[in-house]
């Protein structure tokens, strides 16, 4: 079991893959490999406020650069950067766009309890169990065409929507999805808007660790119990009807 890396290369993509790259700031962008060099990922959309409050401006500033969305910059991929229902947030895009000269990293499913516990990185893996390749490329192609769920820095993330296309898990609880692990981290490291460096970004890591490690327990999509299977296509109304 390797704790430390779950570094792939790209002859091993597979269909249906959950994959992520490492940002600048030390964050994860999320996104559902389809085939033949396409990713479908979720990013925020450009010119709208995403859903967060004051609380999330300072994190939004800090992440806009290399939140994974951007100008359509010299990629002569045809696809690439392609939003089908504008403004929805669910781009196509290469694979070279959509790592940013990261690296490339699969997420991880079904792992044991204590393999979560023990990954010191948030947003890497999850206990629950991946649905069949074809269904998670169906999730992901049919909220590409016929658009998403509203984007939220902690609640609907590039995280949430690829664990959502992995697994079609939707919390009942309206007022805290909290799926995507890596928010919880970001929220509690996000004060700080000077501290830029790598030795203080890990510094900051260290001390949320302890505090998140509960918390990301909790809220495993395979642990917690407020999740429900929801068909794509009745994902929309899904929400609609939360109270
Ligand atoms: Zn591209």
């Amino acid at each position: 079991m390797d704790l430390l890396s779950q570094k792939i290369e790209r002859s091993e993509l597979e269909q249906g893959d959950h994959i992520y790259s490492w940002r600048k700031l030390g964050y994860t962008h999320h996104g559902i490999y389809i085939g033949q060099g396409k990713i479908i990922h979720f990013v925020r959309p450009k010119n709208k406020a995403g859903g967060g409050g004051d609380m999330l401006a300072n994190f939004k500033r800090l992440t806009t650069s290399s939140s994974g969305d951007g100008e359509k910059t010299h990629c002569s991929t045809s696809f690439c950067k392609l939003e089908k229902v504008a403004e929805s947030g669910v781009k196509l895009s290469c694979i070279d766009c959509f790592l940013k000269k990261g690296s490339l990293c699969r997420f991880k499913y079904q792992v044991s309890r204590e393999f979560l516990l023990a990954k010191m990185v948030a947003g890497t893996c999850t206990t629950a169990e991946s649905d069949p390749p074809e269904e998670v490329i169906h999730r992901a192609t049919y909220l590409y065409e016929n658009g998403y769920v509203k984007y939220h820095q902690m609640d609907n993330n590039c995280e949430d929507f690829a664990l959502y296309c992995k697994t079609g898990l939707w919390s009942t609880d309206k007022g805290y999805q909290g799926r995507s692990s890596q928010a919880n981290v970001f929220h509690s490291t996000s004060k700080d808007k000077k501290h830029k460096e790598w030795g203080e970004s890990i510094h900051r890591y260290a001390t949320a660790i302890p505090r998140t490690f509960s918390k990301r327990e909790d809220k495993d999509l395979g642990i917690r119990k407020d999740v429900v299977k929801v068909p794509v296509e009745q994902l929309s109304s899904f929400c609609a009807s939360l109270k």
